[in-house]
């Protein structure tokens, strides 16, 4: 049995890469395996078997990260370096983020939410329901027992530049902003919850009210960036909140060329809240007093959480083994290698 240690290094800012294993699909149309994922990342481009203009990416390329985890690696193991290492953070006054950043099929929500596969989510196998689990583990030791801390949570998601209540039908949601710059997202509801389980019943009534209606062809999920939130109060106060976001697929931002206006518009508003989302989190790690926050809808509901002392960030980069993908992986490894 190999025992790995939790990691103790403080820093603000990880990034980590996560690449999936190639699925079904892919092995079907014999697709390639190009991402190779020791302690870096490294992208090789084998001889090219398809029809496709691969000049440009036959060299190798090597990214490095806080940590890369290859495909054999599970759910729980990715959370343990990742949102683990942050879930202190929000007991002592702070604020936590985790990003879920990559291409639509790159394994995002997998990795949040927990594993779709059949026909029903096992939502208590994403980092969302970790992170949780380990929330309530944290308040039943006896330094925070009796602190009167409670738990709560929302789950909502952003599309076009909207706010929408999953954990209300889908409400459309107004983010106001006051004199002191405190963003508030009105009538955002906040479930309190008493224990692990509780909470895995708001995460699948969320994802399935985010899904909802969708076809595949059409997922405005891949559209919408899906922020998952534990709050800790004490007696109404807060003390810490930890946002877990499932960010609307990259390859979106690229739809500003499509035919359709909604289209365009949707991937304009994509890439917009992508690249300042990347300003923020870069503001934070380099402590500079400027965040552009108000840049996007998504920036601006998260301002707290990239300001202050006690701010903490965690980006995983999904990327999609294929051959076909590479394009899109090369896109995801550069972006979040330009995070920190
Ligand atoms: P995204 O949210 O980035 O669009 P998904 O999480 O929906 O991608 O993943 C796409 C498909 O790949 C899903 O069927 C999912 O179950 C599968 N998948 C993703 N990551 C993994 C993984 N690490 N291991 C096995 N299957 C995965
Ligand atoms: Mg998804």
């Amino acid at each position: 049995p190999i025992s790995i240690s939790d990691p103790i290094e403080e820093h603000r800012i990880c990034v980590c890469v996560r690449k999936r294993p190639l699925n079904r699909q892919e092995l079907t149309k014999k697709e390639c395996d190009v991402v190779t994922v020791p302690s870096k990342c490294v992208l090789m481009v084998h001889e090219p078997k398809q029809k496709v203009d691969l000049t440009k990416y036959l060299e190798t390329q090597t990214f490095r990260f806080d940590f890369s985890f290859d495909e054999t690696s599970s759910n729980e193991m990715v959370y343990r370096f990742t949102a683990r290492p942050l879930v202190e953070t929000i007991f002592e006054g702070g604020k936590a983020t985790c990003f879920a950043y990559g291409q639509t099929g790159s394994g995002k929500t997998h990795t949040m939410g927990g594993d779709f596969s059949g026909r029903t989510q096992n939502a208590s196998k994403g980092i969302y329901a970790f992170a949780s689990r380990d929330v309530f583990l944290l308040l039943n030791q006896p330094r925070y027992r009796n602190q009167n801390l409670d738990v709560y949570v929302t789950f909502f998601e952003i599309y076009n530049g909207k706010v929408f209540d999953l954990l209300n039908k889908k409400a459309k949601l107004r983010v106001l902003e006051d004199g002191k710059q405190q963003v508030q997202v009105v009538g955002l509801q906040e479930r309190p919850v008493g224990c692990a389980e509780d909470v895995i019943k708001m995460i699948t009534i969320g994802s399935a009210c985010r899904t909802s209606g969708q076809t595949f062809a059409n997922a405005s999920s891949s559209r919408s960036h899906a922020c998952f939130q534990i709050i800790l109060r004490r007696r109404g106060q807060m003390i810490g909140k930890f946002s877990l976001v499932d960010l609307a697929g990259n390859e979106r931002g690229a739809d500003t060329s499509s035919a359709d206006r909604q289209t365009r518009m949707e991937g304009a508003e994509i890439n917009k809240s992508l690249l300042a989302l990347k300003e923020c989190i870069r503001a934070l790690g380099q402590n500079k007093s400027h965040t552009p926050f108000r840049e996007s809808k998504l920036t601006q509901v998260l301002r707290d959480s990239f300001i202050g002392t006690n701010s903490r960030t965690c980006m995983i980069a999904m990327i999609s083994p294929g051959m076909s993908s590479c394009e899109y992986t090369l896109n995801t490894l550069r972006y979040a290698d330009r995070v920190k």
